[in-house]
């Protein structure tokens, strides 16, 4: 059942997601060679909860972190850890959500740790392009096909992969809501696009194939192939006046970044 949210209700969601922007904002200011993703883990959660927030990841299915922090071949799901150092030229996707009023906000970037090679940046800025791609079909009277297949037709003219067995999902007042979010597939099929539904769109992209293995942990997924992989998230809300992004930082757009 998809759950629409009423114009009060979008704007807990924004003040859940502004907590998020700034979240992710600190933490790719602070992210350095030397640390490790527990320091951010820390940092992050410090951040959430003197906001007023709630880390929505810390606890879900027993998941110990309060971000998810996955490098380089890992897609999502990575366990904060004192043993996962961070290097320059690494990459890494983290993962922000915190529920706040009785609302999830959710958003996760690919950061650079320090210069990396441009096939590297191309990856980023190809995962960040199709999620503005994505926002941009994510119109009352479409279908949620169309979001997938706006990814897919930038992913794979960048020639990157999606992969195939990780979605995007409702949100608002859990974390995972319906409907799936695929990141491929036909325009103009799926569940309609209705003002007031909330969706995480958030593109999983590789530099080779698009299989995916969990680690040991239960947790982290990895790339089958050890290719490099990105993933860009916001939560967008369906309305009349067209999409709104309710994770971004204030004055910013969706590929402000620096890639
Ligand atoms: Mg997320
Ligand atoms: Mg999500």
């Amino acid at each position: 059942m998809i759950h629409r949210k009423s114009p009060n209700d979008l704007d807990r969601m924004a003040a859940a997601g502004a907590i998020v922007a700034e979240t992710l904002g600190l933490l790719a200011e602070s992210a350095r060679p030397g640390m490790s993703t527990l320091d951010l883990d820390e940092i992050a959660e410090r951040h959430i909860r003197a906001a007023g927030g709630v880390p929505t990841f810390k606890g879900y299915h027993g998941f110990p972190g309060s971000i998810c922090a996955s490098p380089n071949d890992m897609i999502v799901h990575g366990i904060p850890s004192d043993a996962v150092v961070l290097v320059e030229g690494d990459i890494l996707s983290i993962d922000v959500g915190v529920t706040r009023q009785g609302f999830v906000g959710d958003s996760a970037v690919t950061i650079m740790i320090g210069e990396v090679p441009e096939a590297t940046k191309a990856l980023l800025r190809t995962c960040q392009a199709s999620l503005a791609a994505a926002v941009e079909v994510s119109q009352v009277g479409g279908r949620v096909g169309d979001i997938g297949h706006a990814v897919q037709g930038v992913v794979e003219a960048a020639g990157f992969a999606v992969v195939r067995d990780l979605v995007g999902h409702g949100v608002g007042r859990s974390m995972h809501e319906d409907p799936q979010v695929r990141n491929y597939g036909d325009a103009g099929t799926g569940p309609e696009l209705k003002t007031g539904m909330t969706l995480a769109i958030e593109p999983m992209i590789t530099a080779g194939a698009y299989d995916i293995v969990v680690a040991e942990d239960g947790w982290s997924i990895f790339t089958t192939d050890q290719s490099l992989a990105a993933h860009f998230e916001h939560t967008v809300a369906i309305t009349d006046d067209g999409p709104r992004v309710l994770t971004l930082a204030q004055g910013t757009s969706i590929v402000d970044a620096e890639i």
